[in-house]
């Protein structure tokens, strides 16, 4: 089945009880039982819940694996992972990630003895050079927040088969419309629903995808003993998202295009950061991995004085001051304030984040429009 017929039909059961197309919001804390023990699957909503599940159902059908579990957030989703290791085990990570990942990883997790080293995993190798024996986990976002570099999933995959080493994907700034890394090896696959799964800036929420059925038991039994589930009310939200998510990474990477090839011949406009520029060095890996390079862009201006990408940044009108992405509007971002603050300074620039960098997640209105916007605040 095509992925735009997909994201309609999954998860998509008529209620039993009376037929509405759409799943309701079981909004309830328990079920009655017939006798002690005999139930009809449901027993206490932390454990099961119908709109939980046809949620976690299409989750899955839509990253092309076989079981889905969704958690309060995005890092609950990524918390739920490292849960199933055990002090002194080694977890190898991309070295540009989202702040918040990094932040749970370095603050939280060292504290209770894993240990993270962080490699650019662009280059393949870095990541076969840093496997030790007790390496039980490669942890990799591409493209990356926010500087958009690319790993190819098939090649870290291979690697880790080799030394008996899960991989999970961090597939936010994808999302499933426009790459699964499930088919190209990966174990796990990991979401912050909140971006463009949920799609409208209206909810919290993360999800984990995975084939292996000890893997799905191990992570289940995870979800339920430490409860970060979402509320039936954030479920049916993302469902209703994932409806008309062909649609509108369709036109987020359209309108991408259009903006990420505009700024790059603004005069007063130095990088811009896009994986769909034939030179950028991820350019052949995102063309064979990714359906399209969807809507994220960063870039830096000539003049990086922190003023100046101050007044640029306060002066659009349809793109919103505000953290996060994914949503149908346009938002800026400048990540050294704001989404990687919990970054040390030396750390983010030695990976490359300077603090110009400003950060766009492109929306679906009318790109004339948004260039315009752009170009009014930029001058
Ligand atoms: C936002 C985000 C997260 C965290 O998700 P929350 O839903 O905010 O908890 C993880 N990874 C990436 C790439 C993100 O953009």
């Amino acid at each position: 089945m095509k992925s735009n017929t997909k994201v309609v039909h999954a998860g998509m059961h008529p209620d039993p009880a009376t037929g509405a197309i759409m799943t309701p919001i079981y909004q309830t804390s328990t079920y009655v039982q017939e006798a002690p023990g005999v139930n009809k699957g449901f027993e206490y909503a932390r454990s099961q819940n119908p709109t939980r599940k046809a949620l976690e159902e299409a989750m899955a059908v839509i990253e092309n694996g076989k079981y889905g579990l969704v958690f309060g957030s995005g890092v609950a989703a990524t918390d739920a992972v490292m849960r199933l290791f055990k002090p002194g085990d080694e977890i190898i990570c991309s070295n540009d990630l989202y702040g918040g990942t990094y932040r749970l990883f370095s603050k939280i997790y060292e504290n209770f003895g894993l240990r993270f080293a962080y490699v650019n995993t662009s280059d393949p190798k870095n990541v076969t050079d840093s496997i030790t024996e007790n390496t039980k986990l490669i942890w990799i976002e591409t493209p990356t927040n926010p500087l958009m570099n690319i790993t190819d999933i098939k090649a870290i995959t291979d690697i880790a088969k080799k030394a008996g080493v899960l991989v999970c994907v961090d597939n936010t700034f994808a999302s499933p419309y426009l790459q699964n890394p499930l088919d190209l090896g990966a174990d796990i696959v990991l979401h912050s629903a909140t971006k463009y799964l949920g799609g409208h800036s209206d909810v919290i929420q993360g999800s984990l995808v995975m084939n292996d059925a000890v893997l799905r038991e191990k992570l289940y039994f995870i979800q339920k003993s430490c409860g970060a589930v979402p509320g039936p009310m954030d479920c049916f939200l993302v469902l209703r998202g994932i409806r008309t998510l062909a649609l509108r990474m369709k036109a987020h990477s359209e309108n991408g295009a259009k903006i990420a090839h505009w700024l790059r011949s603004h005069p007063k406009v130095d990088k811009v950061y896009w994986p769909g520029f034939e030179d950028h060095p991820g350019y052949k890996v995102a063309k064979a991995q990714m359906k399209d390079f969807g809507g994220m862009i960063s870039f830096e201006l000539k003049n990086d004085s922190v003023d100046e990408v101050k007044r640029v940044m306060m002066g659009t009108k349809l793109f919103s001051l505000a953290e996060s992405l994914g949503g149908v509007e346009s938002l800026i971002n400048h990540p050294a304030t704001m989404t990687h603050a919990s970054i040390p300074r030396e750390e983010r620039i030695k990976n490359g984040l300077r603090d110009s960098l400003i950060r766009l997640s492109v929306g679906i209105e009318d790109a004339d429009d948004l260039i315009a916007d752009l170009n009014q605040a930029i001058g």
